[in-house]
């Protein structure tokens, strides 16, 4: 027997209006390059996005085309993923801290054929564009009068292409499961893989990212998502964002922490969210000027292992709650996020602090188990490690025109490539990815539980941990340090440190001091470039 409800499809466009229509004059605040930050509200964004999405049939758009942007957050970029999705067309993003011969390769394995860009990326734009023959349109983020002096073929000013389109165009009746958003893995091994969102997928994944336990937006936040709308489908937050009726702030490219605190402020965010990276030079900067961020209630800080010291900082120093967070571009992404039970809330501080230095629990939606190599399903003890694989309905099932690769088995689990545990109170604790375990004497080592613990020494600023060849061992530790400004400390002082917070055989067998660890375009550290750069190191014996 079938159930009597109505069918409504979850497609984006309804987001957008139901943001329209109850939280109409909740503001989208986008900073400048120059002068005062632009102000839109979500009624105004729906009209928009309607004429771009009329705008863009009239010039020969249609459903399933692939429409790229190369931008940083802004209001017109939120417009574009909802125009674009709207029409029943794909908006793919494109990572501009690529190099142009990977971005091209992107747009070009996508099949991309309009590109919107922000103004100050032109230079960029003109070397991809004999690059990538099959975009047709060139649409800058601006007005006429901000348009770049660019050798670009069919080149518009972004407002006159939505003035060209019809405020009163209607949305079309899409199926949900149509696609909606692409975006590319970050490729730190082999091409990079596109991950092809649906409109269901990012509906139930902003519903997942509204509830309480996860990213808890409300119709009272101010969210400043810090986190580009090019990494991994911006965690979703446009779309959550939309649904909550929550007020929208937008950085753009300026990303430093006099600027973010500086919008903190003049517009009493919240909820913010991004990479650890962000946040060492947020509380740097906390520290130098001696900002206080009254307003700021909750930073949700995920993409890479959170250490430890970063959580206790902001709680203890700045009164703000931190959210550690995994996910992955294959999620959507959100995967677990690390908000406190009953339980964990009545623990002692120390104890508190090292439960959210994991990476917390999966919301409804996320399935989870851990397995050995053939597949095997391992125990949830909190100790036994292994493969961690995912199922749910925003979680990728295929990757785009790559049939080859199949990170998914028969029943659908899709193969992280991060190896962690699960305890009894459902919570995973990352303890590396698949690739960066340092394998000591047959038993595995964690580099991220060392990196977090080296970052909480006074001195140290960054860490991270790697495996270098060993005649006995097959590999050992080698832990990369970069000290604060000002700070000294010698090998020893860190290795006696560390020495009795972890296991004897895990204590790295030497310590280097560099000047800066090298980060991805999605601010993780490049255990690749470390690996190369300390490929013929010698460990003293
Ligand atoms: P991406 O798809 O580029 O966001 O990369 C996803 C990968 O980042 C995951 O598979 C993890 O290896 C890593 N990652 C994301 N969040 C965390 C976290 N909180 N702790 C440890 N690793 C993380």
């Amino acid at each position: 027997m079938k159930g009597l409800m109505q069918d409504w499809p979850l497609t984006v466009p309804k987001v957008l209006s139901h943001a329209a229509r109850f939280h109409g004059s909740r503001e989208l605040v986008s900073a400048a390059l120059e002068g005062a930050p632009a102000r839109t509200s979500w009624e105004s964004v729906e009209i928009r996005a309607r004429r771009l999405a009329s705008a863009l049939g009239r010039r020969g758009f249609s459903q399933g085309d692939r429409i790229a942007t190369l931008a940083f957050n802004s209001a017109r970029h939120i417009e574009c993923w909802y125009a674009v999705a709207g029409t029943g067309a794909v908006y793919h993003t494109l990572n501009p801290r690529l190099l142009p011969e990977q971005i091209a390769w992107i747009a070009n394995h996508a099949g991309d054929c309009a590109l919107f860009f922000d103004p100050f990326l032109a230079d960029i734009v003109v070397k991809l564009a004999p690059l990538m023959p099959g975009v047709r349109l060139y649409v800058a983020l601006t007005d006429r009068a901000g348009l770049p002096a660019a050798a670009l073929p069919d080149l518009i000013a972004y407002e006159d292409l939505v003035a060209e389109g019809d405020g009163n165009f209607a949305w079309p009746e899409l199926d949900e499961n149509t696609a909606c958003g692409l975006c590319y893995t970050s490729g730190t091994t082999g091409d990079p893989k596109g991950v092809l969102y649906s409109h269901r997928s990012n509906v139930l994944h902003a519903m997942m990212g509204c509830s309480a336990d996860t990213l808890a937006f409300t119709a009272k936040d101010t969210v400043l998502p810090v986190v580009p709308m090019f990494h991994a489908n911006g965690w979703g937050i446009p779309f959550a964002a939309a649904m909550a009726g929550a007020k929208l702030v937008l950085p753009g490219p300026r990303l430093d922490g006099a600027s973010l605190c500086r919008l903190f402020t003049e517009e009493k965010v919240t909820l913010t969210a991004a990479v650890p990276t962000v946040w060492l030079g947020m509380l740097r900067h906390l520290d130098e000027t001696g900002t206080r961020l009254p307003h700021l209630k909750k930073i949700v800080i995920g993409g890479a292992a959170c250490p430890r010291a970063m959580i206790d900082a902001f709680e203890r120093k700045h009164g703000i709650e931190v959210v550690h967070s995994w996910g992955m571009t294959e999620m959507s992404p959100i995967g677990t996020v690390g908000s406190l039970t009953a339980t964990t809330e009545a623990l002692p501080w120390e104890q508190r602090l090292d439960v959210k230095a994991r990476q917390g629990r999966p919301p409804f939606g996320v399935e989870m188990k851990i397995t050995d190599i053939e597949g095997r399903e391992l125990p949830r003890d909190g100790v036994t490690s292994g493969r961690l694989k995912v199922r749910g309905p925003a979680v990728a099932g295929a990757y785009f025109r790559n049939a080859d690769a199949s990170p998914f088995d028969a029943a659908g689990w899709f193969d992280t490539g991060d190896v962690a545990t699960l305890d009894q109170d459902g919570i995973m604790t990352v303890t590396d990815r698949a690739k960066d375990v340092i394998k000591s004497g047959g038993e595995w080592i964690s580099s991220i539980q060392i990196e977090s613990l080296a970052m909480s020494h006074p001195a140290v600023a960054e860490a991270a941990v790697i495996g270098v060849k060993h005649p006995k061992w097959d590999e050992r530790p080698l832990l990369i340090v970069v000290l604060k400004p000002g700070q000294s400390a010698a090998k020893g002082d860190i290795l006696a440190f560390l020495t009795g917070k972890i296991a004897k055989w895990w204590v790295p067998d030497e310590v280097v001091f560099v000047d800066s660890i090298p980060h991805s375009a999605t601010g993780k550290i490049q255990k690749t470039a470390l690996r190369e750069r300390f490929a013929g190191f010698v460990l003293p014996q």
